[in-house]
């Protein structure tokens, strides 16, 4: 669909998967995607789609989209639902969508395999390899010690394995309180890694789960969960962010003392994206929908995924920015305006052009006829001959933009000005004659101008110049719509970095939202459903908001058409560092 994501780089994780093509050390390669079911996607999440995802395209492999639901207190059918939804549209047109999914189409979950996790437990008891645990949690937190300070034994640690056993299926009977017990893995409590004291594999929590009902009242711990869900659905590269790199030893334990058959699945850690301007973790973005503080999940000012798609960001663009982002082992911050760049230099080959006027200022063409109407040949898209032409209405009475006209015009200001002659685009050239002020404000309500009906299209027989061409509407046929302008979410550049005594909601950007209401724009808008993504010219790219009516449309911006990342990129690449690349 979208050439530009074909030429993928080849990053340290491709480089170690075409190793082990080469060797054939696999019969198929297989990643995963495995977020857990406690909010909505991001755009961070969107780098690790397109990683994993990419991989098992590339390599005529899988990927199963996995639903880590091991907390059913955090978790939501709601979030399961909009997980399969987000991922679906990212990846449409570019990866096979059955590529993630059971043959049935439902998605994959951590929950399918409490049984089997269960029973790998079991084992481990047996062996030797876990026991159940009285400790209170604050005590095993305690008694785990620190990294420079070795942990100290549980006193349980060497209870009998007929005892353990006995105590882990009273556990799952529902025998005992949350928080009273816990199943933990036998390894070496003075580990310089704290992972390996004794890491909890199983707690207590009476709680129903939103895909295994009231069957479970105690649930697997991520790290037990994850490296056996990789095994049992036979991935063999199993990459996450680097703060699990340090969980590595434990991923690889638990797969060794279950004695498995190989080959066992890998797992490689890449550095997480940081985008500027914005919060990722779910708790924060969660916080944001619950306080109010942003109309929902997918409102458009969000980094969500959900919230890209309705403010009109196409699917291809997120997946050049992660193209272009690349893949590697130091955590940076990325720029937005490199997202934004994607999202302009996409929607620029496919948005039709449109006029719309945001702050209007009448316009009275003198000596045009009074009821004449004009149909002028617009074309659709400059950067898509296939997109054709359109009819745009012109009569005597217009709207431009107030920003276009000056009555005192400072020296670099070339549109609008009494005396001075301007292009109206598709139209003809013309000429201000009068600004008319309201008498009490003193503003200007209306010019008044002329037109030379010889420069009918734009062009003047006699190859006069003007300096500038500006956008318009006819007043008798123009539609009112409201425009939603969106700016960043937060004022500063890592809102997560906040002083003393502040707090990240502190830092909120007062104005990342301005509603323009009764904006005038040409009447071929009439026709734009919700989702369609149009180009107001000269002012930016704009997408049908869902919360249009029959009366009113609803105009989100979804980016101007300015280009912050041209100036950065010159900027970062002058100093060090590569493209939009900001050491953290
Ligand atoms: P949070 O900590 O905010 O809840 P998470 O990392 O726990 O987020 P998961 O649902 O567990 O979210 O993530 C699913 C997958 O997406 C994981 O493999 C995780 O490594 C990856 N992921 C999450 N955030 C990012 C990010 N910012 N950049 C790259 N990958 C990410
Ligand atoms: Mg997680």
């Amino acid at each position: 669909m979208d050439g530009m994501t074909d030429d993928q780089p080849r990053d340290f994780i491709r480089e170690i998967v075409a190793g082990h093509v080469g060797e054939k050390r696999y019969p198929g390669i297989v990643t995963r995607f495995p977020p857990e079911p406690n909010g909505y996607l991001h755009i961070g999440h969107a780098k690790s789609i397109c990683l994993n995802f990419g991989i098992a395209r590339e390599n005529n492999g899988r990927c199963n989209l996995r639903m880590d639901d091991t907390n059913p207190t955090k978790e939501d059918v709601e979030y399961v639902d909009s997980i399969m939804e987000d991922v679906a549209w990212l990846i449409q047109g570019w990866a096979d969508k059955s590529l993630g999914l059971k043959k049935d189409g439902a998605p994959f979950f951590a929950s399918d395999y409490f049984d089997a996790l269960y029973e790998y437990a079991l084992t481990l008891i047996r062996a030797g390899k876990a026991y159940v645990c009285d400790l209170s949690p604050e005590d095993t937190d305690k008694f785990r010690g620190a990294p420079d300070k070795p942990g100290i034994e549980s006193p349980f640690r060497n209870r009998s394995i007929a005892e353990s056993l006995d105590l882990f299926q009273q556990m799952k009977a529902g025998a005992f309180p949350n928080g009273t017990r816990t199943l933990r893995a036998r390894i070496d409590m003075a580990s310089p890694n704290v992972w390996l004291r004794d890491p909890i594999l199983y707690r207590i929590r009476h709680a129903a789960h939103h895909q295994a009902g009231r069957k479970w009242c105690i649930y697997p711990m991520y790290d037990f969960a994850h490296c056996l869900s990789d095994y049992i659905e036979g991935i063999t590269h199993s990459i996450c962010t680097l703060e699990f790199e340090v969980h590595r030893p434990l991923y690889d334990w638990i797969l060794g003392a279950l004695d498995l058959s190989r080959p066992l699945p890998h797992q490689y850690e890449f550095a997480r994206l940081n985008v500027t301007h914005t919060v990722m973790s779910k708790r924060k973005l969660l916080e944001l929908v619950q306080k109010g503080l942003v109309a929902g999940w997918d409102d458009p000012r969000m980094p969500t995924i959900c919230g890209m798609r309705r403010r009109g960001y196409p699917a291809g663009a997120i997946r050049e920015f992660c193209r272009r982002i690349g893949v590697g082992k130091v955590e940076n911050m990325i720029d937005l305006s490199l997202l934004e760049f994607c999202v302009r230099e996409q929607l620029n080959k496919t948005a039709p052009r449109v006029m719309a006027v945001l702050k209007p200022l009448k316009v009275v063409i003198e000596n045009y006829p009074d009821e004449k109407v004009e149909e002028l040949d617009a074309v659709n898209n400059p950067e898509d001959v296939g997109a054709g032409m359109r009819k745009v209405p012109f009569g005597k009475t217009l709207y431009i933009e107030q920003d276009d006209f000056r009555e005192d015009p400072p020296k670099e200001f070339f549109r609008l000005a009494p005396g001075r002659e301007v292009r109206l685009r598709y139209a003809y050239f013309i000429t201000c004659r009068e600004a008319v002020k309201d008498p009490v404000s003193g503003e200007v309500v209306e010019l008044r101008c002329t037109y030379d009906p010889a420069t009918h299209g734009g062009n003047a027989p006699d190859g006069r110049k003007v300096k500038s061409t500006i956008h318009w509407v006819s007043a008798a046929h123009a539609v009112g719509i409201e425009a939603r302008l969106y700016d960043r979410l937060f004022t500063l550049e890592d809102p997560s970095r906040v002083e003393d005594g502040k707090d990240y909601k502190d830092l909120l950007n007062p104005r990342s939202l301005t509603v323009v209401r009764d904006v005038k724009a040409e009447p071929s808008l009439l026709a734009a459903g919700a989702g369609d993504v149009v180009q107001f010219e000269r002012l930016g790219y704009f997408c049908v908001d869902r919360d249009s009516t029959a009366g009113q449309k609803i105009f989100s911006r979804t980016v101007t058409l300015k280009d912050e990342w041209a100036k950065i990129e010159k900027r970062t690449h002058a100093v060090a560092g590569g493209p939009g690349h900001k050491g953290k």
